[in-house]
């Protein structure tokens, strides 16, 4: 079977009964990565039929809660279905900090009741590590590299603070293409790189053009998260192949169509619109 990546959840914030938050899963041979753990993320995986204990690694974007408000739940669940190793996990700087609150802080009595409990596995360990950018982690014939993207650094967020927020998008690359998931960015070079003649290019699209008329959606769509105005050009100067929306604010049917077709006159290569569940391969 030919690598793929599969939408678990291509909402944002907002809460939307159509759609989870952020969350991919790419499958390569016997890998099943995982980028990001936004809202409803294993009830995704457990309707794919992907086993949980299969995860390995887990990707994280950036520390926005509809990016990894249920790490939690990947973290135990695998465990609790039968992980016997540690998960290695990837992310920005304090990634490895929030995990360890949540292991030592928050959810360390479950542990320790579970770990009591007859019949489950010994607790395993999540290796965490704050990256970068570069390579982060490679497999069998596969490896994946993050850029530094630009989601909010040019707001006016105190000195301390922006030094903080780093946040990342990725690049998969194997024999058969390469898949890169933006993360939540608007145009910048780590982008452009990230996207450079890929494949397929997973792309936040927050807003379609006619949403962008307020000077709250303007500066969202500036500064923030990209959209329709913007990402179907910069599909078509990296020389994308298909175009995956994801990160949709909640909107109708008709305004989403409107959106695709505001992507459509930038980019002639395939567009999809993404939903959960939808799956592309290489
Ligand atoms: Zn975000």
């Amino acid at each position: 079977m030919r690598p793929s990546i599969t939408l678990l959840g291509t909402g944002g914030p907002r809460p939307d009964a159509a759609r989870g938050a952020t969350a991919l899963l790419i499958e390569a041979g016997e890998d099943v990565i995982l980028i990001d753990a936004g809202r409803g993320v294993v009830r995704q995986v457990a309707a794919l039929g992907v086993a949980l204990d299969r995860i390995d690694p887990v990707l994280v974007t950036h520390h926005h809660y509809d990016h990894i408000g249920e790490l939690h739940d990947v973290i135990l669940s695998s465990w609790l279905m039968g992980r016997a190793r540690p998960l290695r996990l990837f992310g920005p700087p304090e990634t490895r900090r929030i995990v360890e609150a949540l292991l030592q802080q928050v959810y360390d009595k479950d542990i320790e009741f579970r770990v009591h409990e007859a019949g489950n596995v010994p607790w395993q360990q999540v290796a965490t590590t704050d990256i970068v950018a570069g390579l982060v982690c490679q497999g069998a014939g596969w490896r994946i590299t993050a850029e530094i993207v630009d989601h909010g650094s040019r707001l006016d967020f105190p000195d301390a603070f922006r030094q903080r927020w780093v946040c990342l998008g990725y690049r998969f690359e194997c024999p058969e293409g390469v898949i890169a998931f933006s993360g939540d960015t608007v145009d910048c070079p780590g982008l452009r790189r990230l996207a450079d003649n890929a494949d397929i290019l997973v792309q936040c699209c927050y807003l379609a053009r006619s949403e962008i008329a307020s000077p709250q959606t303007q500066r969202l769509a500036g500064y923030t998260l990209a959209c329709a105005d913007t990402v179907g050009r910069i599909a078509t100067e990296a020389k994308v192949g298909t175009l995956v929306l994801t990160h949709h604010r909640p909107k109708s049917a008709e305004l989403l169509e409107q959106m695709r077709q505001d992507v459509a006159r930038d980019f002639a290569g395939s567009l999809l619109l993404g939903h959960d569940g939808l799956r592309v391969s290489l």
